[in-house]
């Protein structure tokens, strides 16, 4: 550990809390510090990092891509993003796609579009609803349908037309999913919020109402999507189906890469000129993502995401059952957390587990959070337990 408050004090805008630690190597599901120390990596750069550090697959492709055209504005036809979105396509449920850098970037597309839909169908219709404790990114649009007040405490006027909706709460869904809604937004795990699963039986609820009343059901699968469940969406899980998908973060393995994913029948509702993004879809993030979709089917990933799922679930069981001061872990695949007591505060534990050379992060309701990378095997999983 080095101490760097000086210099960044000085350089970077303080928005972060920065842990005294560099990492300046990693291999695997391991990240190495500058003295040489190794940590066992259960955070994945915030379910960001799929395929570990280094993954020979990865690595091939970038070299190979950086030496092709790796920007390309989308005036013109990009092969690579056509074969993306097929993939992504041919996965979900017939799909056609928007990509863009970031899960807050698809969110905002994800807004447009219902927006859009909702003023086509008669001008009143442009209520969003997502759900308290929910999150959705920082920017206006989306940091407004992020139903945490702490978040946008001091930011406003925020945009108008957002409503929250307690979680899994039948009564409130009933009562304020009206026809005046173009949207509803939704995690099926909320990963910020705590990680809590969205209950079956509310989603299927979810999806009977946004299909009575026409309201377009909107999946915030960006921390959830490509693998992290044990399916390559969330949703999947469910037997439900939404209209539209937003995702990004372990789309590219690492490099930024976001994604708006909507029904294809639902297609046209954006026209030319509508929306854009300058770097959205370029060839080289294209390209890693494209390896990322590869490798999980190749090497069997959504089938380890199931197994060392439940062998973490079993282990966070028995902490449980061992210790007072946790109680029983929450989530599905290999996003999980682990809530700790309330004289235990989660980020001090968080940051001693990262001392002892295990990285944690930490989620709403002071739980310990787990979302490894998804190549992470039975002995990576038992050293983090121990
Ligand atoms: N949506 C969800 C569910 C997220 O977990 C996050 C980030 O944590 C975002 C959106 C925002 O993504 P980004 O930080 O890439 O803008």
């Amino acid at each position: 550990m080095k101490d760097r408050k000086i210099s960044s004090e000085l350089t970077l805008l303080p928005v972060y809390n920065r842990i005294e630690i560099e990492f300046v190597r990693g291999a695997g599901c391991y990240l190495y510090d500058a003295q040489g120390r190794r940590y066992l990596d259960g955070l994945a750069g915030i379910a960001v990092n799929l395929l570990g550090y280094r993954h020979p697959r990865l690595v091939e492709t970038a070299r190979q891509a950086a030496g092709e055209i790796y920007h390309l504005s989308n005036l013109f036809e990009i092969a690579q993003q056509e074969q993306l979105a097929e993939q992504l396509s041919s996965l979900s449920f017939g799909t056609a796609a928007f990509f863009c850098n970031s899960g807050a970037e698809a969110n905002e597309a994800a807004i447009k579009f219902a927006r859009r839909y909702g003023h086509d169908r008669g001008g009143e219709k442009n209520r969003i609803l997502s759900f308290e404790n929910s999150f959705h990114g920082r920017t206006l649009g989306a940091l407004t349908a992020t139903g945490q007040p702490r978040y946008q405490r001091g930011f406003g006027p925020l945009p108008a037309g957002f409503d929250y909706l307690p979680f899994n709460d039948f009564q409130a869904l009933e009562a304020e999913l009206k026809d005046d809604v173009c949207a509803l937004f939704m995690e099926v795990v909320q990963g910020e919020g705590g990680v809590v699963p969205v209950k079956p039986e509310f989603f299927r609820r979810v999806r009977e109402l946004c299909t009575e009343r026409d309201v377009l059901l909107v999946l915030d699968e960006v921390q959830t999507g490509i693998g992290r469940t044990g399916e390559y969406f969330a949703y999947q899980n469910y037997g439900v189906e939404p209209d539209l998908i937003c995702l990004a973060k372990g789309l590219g393995g690492g490099f930024p890469i976001g994604c708006l994913l909507v029904r294809q029948s639902l297609r046209e509702t954006l026209g030319f000129s509508d929306h854009a993004s300058t770097f959205g879809g370029n060839p080289f993030a294209c390209k890693l993502a494209l390896t990322v979709l590869e490798t999980l089917n190749k090497e069997k990933l959504l089938e380890n995401v199931r197994e060392r799922g439940e062998q973490l679930t079993r282990g966070l069981e028995e902490l449980a059952a061992r210790y007072e001061f946790v109680d029983r872990p929450r989530g599905i695949g290999l996003m999980q957390a682990l809530p700790l007591a309330s004289d235990m505060e989660a980020g001090k534990i968080m940051r001693s587990l990262i001392k002892r050379g295990l990285i944690l992060g930490v989620a709403g309701g002071n739980c310990l959070r787990f979302v490894p990378p998804l190549i992470i095997t039975a002995e990576e999983i038992d050293e983090m337990l121990t």
